[in-house]
């Protein structure tokens, strides 16, 4: 059954980004955004994390330590009651010109080959205005959340018509219609 995904930035949007967050002993989840996961999944939206991490091609960390990583995500979520469906890093540095990197699409369209997703009508949500722009290519939609570096990017967003709110769970309370 094809699904629609909400393709969310890890790092400033889930969760507290330190720079180059490479130890599980710095995973801090953002207020809000476990419950919003367990609505957007009641909901029927695949939760997809799409990640930059040029700290591995440049050498910062090792793809061991973003795995490490992604267990204490995943463990402080199962905590809370939530889930995502899948995880898909860009390793590369940002002059590599490779198809994964942000705002390229490859990621996202690997996810939605294999979880079967059905791109326009999928939202990209993050911090950055490559998280963001990289919804026009997929045919998808996409909110610029304010947490993590979002303030530096909010005026981009605004030119480019992006709606702009304060976190995740603001942004999934819009998607699904439920402004309180
Ligand atoms: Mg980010
Ligand atoms: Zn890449």
């Amino acid at each position: 059954m094809t699904r629609p995904a909400i393709f969310l930035d890890r790092d400033g949007t889930l969760v507290h980004d330190p720079g180059y967050l490479a130890s599980p002993h710095h995973v801090r989840l953002i207020d809000g955004v476990a419950a919003a996961l367990v609505e957007l999944d009641a909901a029927g939206f695949a939760r997809v994390i799409i990640t930059n991490q040029s700290g591995i091609g440049r050498g910062k960390f090792a793809v061991s330590d973003y795995d490490a990583v992604q267990v204490e995500l995943a463990r402080q979520l199962a905590a809370a009651g939530a889930s995502t469906d899948g995880a898909f890093f860009c390793p590369h540095l940002p002059d590599a010109g490779c198809a994964c990197r942000k705002p390229a699409t490859g990621l996202h369209r690997e996810a939605a080959a294999r979880l079967d997703l059905d791109l326009a009508a999928s939202w990209c949500i993050g911090d950055r205005i490559s998280d963001v722009t990289a919804a026009a290519g997929l045919g998808a939609r996409s909110v610029l959340v304010l947490t993590g570096e979002g303030k530096k990017h909010e005026e981009a967003a605004g030119r480019l018509g992006i709606s702009v709110v304060a976190d995740l769970g603001t942004a999934v309370a819009m998607i699904l219609g439920s402004w309180n």
